[in-house]
């Protein structure tokens, strides 16, 4: 994160310090050009939490087509930038940045198309890596993400040493290529993890689903496993069924919110690799129920015999309960 420092203007870490991040709100008082680089689910949270003081432009420049691309199909993404920019954030997608200018203190933010864009502070929300200076004094091995290498157990190339958190190598669920995932509920996982074999060798990583969510206002936007355009590039031969309706029944129920659930599957396994979920904050846990299936590898014939407990003002309806009807919906098209 930048703050218009005097001197460079440029935090060359995440800043994990009061101090700091107070100076930083308190920065951002006086501000009224803010320029968010990145728009990642932390770009956009920025964002959306600096524009609710209501005296600021705030824009967000994101280098790929859409924000949030690297963890949500596009019709997501594009959601959510219609909501970011119903709130009155300016969003320049597929947009470099060349350079930030400023004499003695940001000015502006200079796009590599020659687009100016004024700022007084400039937070920058992408490139975040390892912190791994201890280990290397440590001579412990680093992977190829940059995080200390680690094995299921979470043990590093020393027996005596293990990791976890940020700091520590990721394999994705899938495959197992390293993943540059870095996550708290990754990072907690793996702390169980290692807590426990600390006391003899128990439990093993399966790797990194990787589920998250995000909102902005009501709007929650939650991901689990693979979307389907990162399914099709890995190679999966996939079924996508996505569905849409209110969360409770009827649908005008107090407190319905539309929801949109999209689930990935591998066709000839059946295999559930991944879900998306959009709707209000109950999104964040349905999220985690679709997580469960990724990792237990359920297939759609899984999810369709869900025993669910539904209540009107709680739930959608038994008979469009959006992940069995995708699931039932998935079955019907692998017959095809
Ligand atoms: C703005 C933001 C929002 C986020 N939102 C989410 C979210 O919604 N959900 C989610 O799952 N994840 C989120 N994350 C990611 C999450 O914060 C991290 O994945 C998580 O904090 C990692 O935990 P950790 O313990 O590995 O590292 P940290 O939380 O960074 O803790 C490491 C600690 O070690 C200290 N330290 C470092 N070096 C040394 C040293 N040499 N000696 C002593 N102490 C040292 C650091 O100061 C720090 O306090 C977010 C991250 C950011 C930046």
């Amino acid at each position: 994160m930048c703050d218009g420092d005097a001197k460079t203007g440029i935090a060359d870490a995440i800043v994990k310090d009061v101090e700091y991040l107070s100076g930083l709100q308190k920065r951002l008082e006086s501000a009224r050009d803010v320029v968010i680089i990145g728009g990642g689910f932390i770009g956009i949270e920025f964002a959306d939490e600096i524009n609710k003081a209501g005296d600021k432009n705030v824009s967000i420049v994101e280098i790929l087509s859409h924000c949030l691309a690297l963890a949500y199909d596009q019709e997501f993404c594009i959601e959510m930038e219609k909501v970011l920019a119903s709130r009155g954030i300016n969003i320049c997608t597929s947009s470099k940045v060349a350079s930030i200018a400023g004499n003695g203190k940001v000015e502006k933010v200079v796009l590599a198309d020659g687009t100016e864009i004024k700022a007084d502070v400039v937070i920058l929300g992408i490139g975040a890596v390892a912190n791994v200076d201890v280990a290397k004094k440590a001579g412990l091995r680093i992977g190829l993400t940059g995080g200390i290498a680690v094995d299921r157990t979470m043990q590093t190339s020393d027996k005596h040493i293990y990791a976890c958190g940020d700091c520590a190598e990721k394999i994705s669920f899938f495959g197992g290529r390293p993943s540059p995932l870095k996550l708290a509920s990754i990072a907690t996982l793996e702390a169980r993890i290692a807590g426990a074999n600390l006391f003899g060798i128990r439990r093993e990583n399966a790797g990194t689903v990787g589920v998250w969510s995000t909102a902005v206002g009501d709007h929650a936007l939650a991901t689990a496993g693979l979307t389907e355009e990162m399914a099709r590039e890995q190679g999966y031969n996939v079924v996508v069924v996505a569905i849409a309706g209110p969360n409770r029944h009827p649908g005008t129920m107090p407190g319905a919110a539309h929801t949109k659930v999209k689930l990935v599957f591998e066709r000839n396994s059946g295999v559930i690799l991944g879900g998306q979920a959009m709707g209000d904050p109950a999104a964040g846990e349905v999220i985690n129920a679709i997580s469960a299936c990724v990792q237990s590898r359920m297939t759609a014939e899984d999810i369709a015999m869900f025993q669910i407990g539904t209540h009107p003002a709680l739930t959608a309806s038994p008979i469009v309960y959006h992940m069995v009807n995708a699931a039932e919906m998935a079955i019907q098209k692998m017959c095809n």
